[in-house]
C-alpha cells in the first residue's frame, strides 16, 4: 500500500494515514460492531464524480439505525465530509470507505456504553475482480456457506459482522480455485456473491434474487435494474433456484467495487457462451457510459466534487 501520504477523516478531524488508529479494546474489534459503505468516485471528462453519494450515505444511516448507533452528524455533513476527504487527498478517481463503529468504552456484549465513531478513508482501487474478468468473465463456485437467515444477522444492514460469513465463503472459493463465490440463502435459493449482487439473463429477461433472499439492497443492483428497464428488458425479482445459475444464458455480478462483472462459469459448468454475453455487455457499457460521463446523467447519479 503506497497510500501513506493520504489523510483519513476521523470524527471531524483529518488525520495522517499512519496515525489513524483506534484502541485494541474498542468494542468493534471484539464484537464486529461496525456499519460501513463502499463507494466509487469516477474521474470523467466533466470532473470527479461520486456515484450515488446520497444513496450510499442514506444506507449508512439506515444500517446504523438497525443497530441503534446514533451517528452524531447529519447525512449532509457526512456527504460533505466524503467530498472533502476526496478533495484534500487530491484523488480524482478512488474508492471511498466510510465506517461507523462502536469505539472504546465498556467491554461487554452491550454496545450501549461505547461511543459511536465515524471515519472516512479513500484510496485508488482498480477493477475488483480484475480487468480480464470485466471483459471475459470470472469463474465462480456456489459456496457451502449459506447467507444468514432473515431473523439472524440482518442483511439490509451493511454491517462488518456480516462479512465473517462472507469471508468463510470467499476463503472456500479461493481455496477451490474460483475467483468468487455465490452464496445461497437460508432456504437454498440464490443469494449473492461475497461483495456483489447477482443477475441472471434468460430469454432476454433479467432475474435477480428478491431482498428476502438475505441479500444487500445493492445500489449498483438498483442502478442496473433501472438501466435494464430503460433498455427495454423485463426485470424480475424473486426467489431463484440454484440450478437457474447453470441454465441461464448469462450471469453477472454487480457492486460498487465489482461494478458489472460477467460470470463465465459456475461450479465448473460453462455459463452461456462461456464469456461475457451480449446482454451483459450492453448493460455494462451503458453503466460505464454513465459513470464515465459519456452520456447524459439522466438519473442524476453523479455528484461532482
Ligand atoms: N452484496 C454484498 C454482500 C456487498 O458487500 C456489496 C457491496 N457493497 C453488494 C452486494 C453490492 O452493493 P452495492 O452495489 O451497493 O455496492
Amino acid at each position: 500500500w503506497d497510500d501513506k501520504n493520504l489523510k483519513i477523516w476521523m470524527d471531524g478531524e483529518l488525520v495522517d494515514w499512519k496515525d489513524a488508529k483506534i484502541h485494541v479494546l474498542s468494542h468493534v474489534v471484539h464484537y464486529g460492531s461496525a456499519v460501513f459503505e463502499g463507494i466509487r468516485c469516477y474521474n470523467n471528462k466533466k470532473g470527479s464524480a461520486v456515484f450515488r453519494l446520497n444513496d450510499h450515505v442514506k444506507r449508512l444511516f439506515n444500517s446504523a439505525k438497525i443497530y441503534k448507533m446514533p451517528i452524531p452528524y447529519t447525512q449532509e455533513e457526512i456527504a460533505n465530509a466524503i467530498k472533502d476527504t476526496i478533495k484534500i487527498n487530491n484523488l480524482k478517481s478512488c474508492y471511498v470507505r466510510p465506517i461507523t463503529y462502536r469505539g472504546y468504552g465498556e467491554l461487554g456484549v452491550s454496545p450501549l456504553n461505547c461511543p459511536v465513531n465515524t471515519t472516512i478513508a479513500v484510496w485508488e482501487w482498480g477493477s475488483y475482480l480484475g480487468e480480464e474478468g470485466m471483459k471475459n468473465g470470472v469463474n465462480v463456485g456456489v459456496s457451502s456457506w449459506r447467507k444468514p437467515a432473515p431473523d439472524t444477522l440482518p442483511t439490509l444492514a451493511k454491517a462488518a459482522a456480516n462479512y465473517m460469513n462472507s469471508q468463510l465463503a470467499k476463503i472456500e472459493a479461493t481455496e477451490n480455485g474460483f475467483d468468487e463465490c455465490i452464496q445461497l440463502d437460508y432456504a437454498g435459493h440464490i443469494g449473492e456473491g461475497s461483495g456483489e449482487n447477482i443477475f441472471l439473463v434468460k430469454d432476454n429477461t433479467l432475474y435477480t434474487p428478491t431482498l428476502s433472499s438475505s441479500v444487500l439492497d445493492g445500489i449498483t443492483r438498483a442502478s442496473i435494474m433501472q438501466i435494464s428497464k430503460d433498455l427495454g428488458y423485463d426485470v424480475i425479482e424473486r426467489p431463484l433456484p440454484r440450478e437457474d445459475l447453470y441454465l441461464a444464458d448469462e450471469v453477472f455480478f454487480t457492486g460498487s467495487a465489482a461494478e458489472v462483472t460477467p460470470i463465465r462459469s459456475i461450479d465448473g459448468r460453462q455459463v452461456g457462451i462461456g464469456s461475457r454475453g451480449p446482454v451483459t455487455e450492453e448493460i455494462q457499457s451503458k453503466f460505464f457510459e454513465i459513470v464515465e460521463g459519456k452520456t447524459e446523467d439522466k438519473y442524476n447519479w453523479l455528484n461532482y466534487i
